[in-house]
Parts: C-alpha cells; structure tokens; sequence
C-alpha cells in the first residue's frame, strides 16, 4: 500500500500562483447517471438525441434527495460508456459529442437584482435543486437541503481555507472571481435572513486578504466579514474552522446550523451565485492538476464532463514515463487513489495529484500513540485497526465512535510505523454500516 499522505509532503507548492488555463471545449463530455451519494438514476436521452448546455438529460436519486443532471455542452448524444468515477467505482456515462457552439437551454436566463430581491427561501430551494448545485468543495452535499433548514441562522460562515496541501482551486476563485464569491455569499445571506457573512481564508494569504478587501468596497454597507484563520491541516474541517473562525465550539454530533451557523466553500457560492443570476447548472469548474509526476502543473477551468486522461496531455503528459505513478483525485490528505487515468472530472473533483511512486514498507505498530495525539475529532486510530483486524463489529459500532472519523487523514500521516491507518478506518465505517 502506498502511503500517499507521506509521498505529497515532499512535494513543492506548485500552482498557487499560476493563473487559470481555460480548457472547456472537449471534443466529448461524459456525464454519470449515478454518482457516491446516488445510487439510482435515470436517463432521459438516447443515441442520436441533440442537446442543449444546461439541457436536464435525467435524474439521480440518492437515500433521501434527488438531483437533476445536465449536459454541460451543446451537441449530440453518441453512446453510454463505462468509466471511472471519482468514487473509484465503474459508472455508466452518456457520452455527448460537443458541437462547440454552446447553445443554452431555454431555462438558463438573466434574473434582474429586483427579481432576486424578491427570492424567499423556498425560491433559493427549488432553484438550487433545479440547478443541482452542491457542495463544490468536494463533499457533493446537495445545497437545497441546506436551503431547507429551518434553524435560525446568524451567520454565513464561507470556507476558503481550502486546508488540504497543494490545492489552489479555491485560491484561484478567490483571487480571480472575488465578486461572485462575495455576491453568492450575500444571496445566502437574502436566503436566511442572516445577520453576516464570515469568509474564512487561511492567515498566510495576505493576496487573498487584500484581493476580498478591494473587492469589498464595491459592496458599501454590506454585512461581510474576512476572517484570517490558522495556516494547519485539519484547519479547512468545519468544526475546526467555526472554532478558529468564528469562536463557537460545535459539539460532536451537532449540526453547526443548530448553533445558528450555516457553512459553504467558496466554488459553492459562486455556483449559487450563478445559479440565482443566471438559472444556470454547474457547466465548469475549477480544477488543480499537480505533482512531481507531470510536466507541467496547472490550474484548469475545465468543462464537467472532461476526461482526466485529456487533462494530463494538456500538462504535456507524466514526467519519467518508465516509473509507476500514484494518482490521487482530490486532496492528498482525503483524495482517492485512482488505478487508472481515464477518470471523469465531475462537479466535484477539485484536483488531481500524480506523483513518481515510492513504495514505502508497513512496519508493526511501536505504540508510540501518535495517531491518538494527532487525530483532530480524539479517536483511537489503533485500536480502530486493531477492530477491522479482528472483524470486531460491536466495538467499532459502539465504542470506537467511528461515526466522528473525518478521514483527514493525519493518523496514517504521523504514524512512526508508516501503517495506513485511515484505509482500516474507511473499512470500519463500512463495517459499522
Ligand atoms: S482519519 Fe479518522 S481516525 Fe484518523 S486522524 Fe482523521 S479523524 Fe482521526
Ligand atoms: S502511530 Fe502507528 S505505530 Fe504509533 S501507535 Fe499509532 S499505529 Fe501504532
């Protein structure tokens, strides 16, 4: 097994700086019929059907939720394929050949600033499930559900701390999209009837300080607050980052909106902010692709649907092509290993990280306890090994409280013997099921 979270710390921060390269015109885009969260879906096209971008071509359906998906280009329904999904699992995509002309949907229009003044909550629900917005910073949590709250919220708590290393996604909305992020914030902020909004942006960002700063005198009187919050990894959990942020501890098991806070990352507001402005679905995205493995790391506005394969010809390709590579798709600390390349970038896949292999050996747990001290929600990752190990259900369900596991990460990252803690953790949620 390899230990990714050990590999990325040797690597450099490679694009936090670098401008967004717009690739958003694949020759085809595939868009799954079911995804992690949906384990069900329909299909509304067939081979030959002509589409429109923001075109609904089915429905997924989840536990408790449903979501429409859209065609993210204009063109011509050519197959359904098998490919990978970001999940790891083998999905079924309709495949659609882009006739690059763009040619929206009739439902995507222009709302006036008078007709969203007049949205109620209920409108942001029904918008936001039409446009199937959710959470963009990687959970894929469905947005109308957080819109169907009926807590009272005080503050709008924007994540922009995008915590995971070597991610710039987030980075790049901010420092190139400032006004959506803050415009999609106050919509939420409409939404609630909300006191304020806090965006919280990691200290050591003194650009994305100053970039929010300069764009905040455009929106005199508004309520919108920056917050500089720790430069740490698990500081971007939303626990931690209310408790940084905003100086409220959230019990374990709370909700934060039962404390009056309701929280988004910033890709997800500015997706509101598109979907209130314009009606529009999640056509794009912002999108990392880094490591010592490629050529040449960039940060993407890449279309839905885009083959990563093609995203890795756009860096010109794997640098020491002879040696195995490791592949993670999101975040290094709580990304998936891929197996192949030929993944599919979805609304949330914030970033690829493609690295030079170096096998590292497990060695036998030293009992030094410091996946105990470093665990952020205060588990005992060894012993929660030792539970998968023996197959032992009962304590996993009932003492070990794996339900609090986060899968940040940092257990397999400090651990002295280089055991993969966090995949036996993975494992005993799924036991614990
Ligand atoms: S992966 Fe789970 S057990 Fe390991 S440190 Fe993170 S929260 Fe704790
Ligand atoms: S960090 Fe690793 S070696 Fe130390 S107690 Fe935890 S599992 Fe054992």
């Amino acid at each position: 097994m390899i230990a990714k979270t050990r590999q990325i710390a040797n690597i450099r921060r490679l694009t936090n700086s670098l401008p967004t390269v717009r690739y958003v015109n694949p020759e085809y885009v595939y868009i799954a019929i079911t995804n992690a969260r949906c384990g069900q879906g329909e299909c509304y096209v067939k081979v030959g059907d002509k589409v429109k971008m923001g075109q609904v071509i089915g429905l997924r359906k989840g536990p408790f939720f449903e979501q429409p998906f859209h065609s993210t280009v204009s063109g011509e329904v050519v197959g359904f394929v098998k490919k990978f999904h970001r999940s790891g699992k083998l999905t079924e995509f309709v495949q659609i050949k882009n006739d690059m002309q763009d040619t929206e949907d009739e439902s995507i229009k222009e709302r006036t600033d008078e007709e969203i003044a007049k949205l109620t909550r209920e409108d942001f629900v029904e918008i936001t499930k039409n446009c199937s917005l959710v959470g963009l910073g990687g959970s894929s949590f469905p947005t109308y559900i957080k819109f169907q709250t009926t807590d009272p919220i005080d503050t709008i708590c924007i994540n922009g701390v995008e915590c995971e290393p070597y991610l710039s996604a987030d980075h790049r909305m901010i420092m190139e999209h400032p006004r959506r992020v803050i415009q999609g914030s106050l919509y939420a902020l409409q939404a609630f009837k909300a006191k304020r909004v806090v965006i919280c942006i990691k200290k050591k960002y003194q650009d994305l300080y100053d970039t929010l700063t300069a764009e905040l005198t455009q929106f005199p009187g508004a309520p919108v607050e920056i917050h500089r919050v720790g430069n740490y990894y698990p500081q971007g959990w939303e626990i931690e980052m209310i408790k940084t942020g905003l100086g409220i501890k959230v019990p374990a098991g709370v909700l934060p909106a039962k404390l009056g806070v309701m929280v988004f990352n910033v890709s997800t507001v500015a997706g509101l902010w598109r979907a209130i402005k314009r009606n529009q679905p999640v056509m794009k995205r912002n999108f990392t692709l880094t490591g010592d493995g490629i050529k040449t790391p960039t940060n993407f506005r890449l279309r839905i649907g885009t083959s990563l394969t093609e995203v890795i010809a756009q860096c010109g390709g794997y640098i020491n092509e002879d040696k195995n590579k490791v592949l993670i798709l999101g975040g290094p600390m709580m990304g998936a290993n891929l197996v192949r390349d030929d993944a599919v970038i979805t609304k949330t896949c914030t970033s690829c990280i493609i690295l030079d292999e170096k096998p590292e050996v497990e060695e036998p747990c030293v009992r030094c306890g410091s996946c105990v001290y470093s665990c952020p929600a205060g588990l005992q990752p060894v012993q929660i090994m030792q539970a998968v190990k023996n197959n032992d259900k009962d304590s996993i369900k009932n003492k070990l409280n794996i339900k609090s596991c986060i899968l940040c990460g940092m257990c397999s990252y400090t651990c002295t013997s280089k055991i993969h803690l966090t995949e036996y953790c993975r494992k005993a949620k799924k036991l614990a099921m």
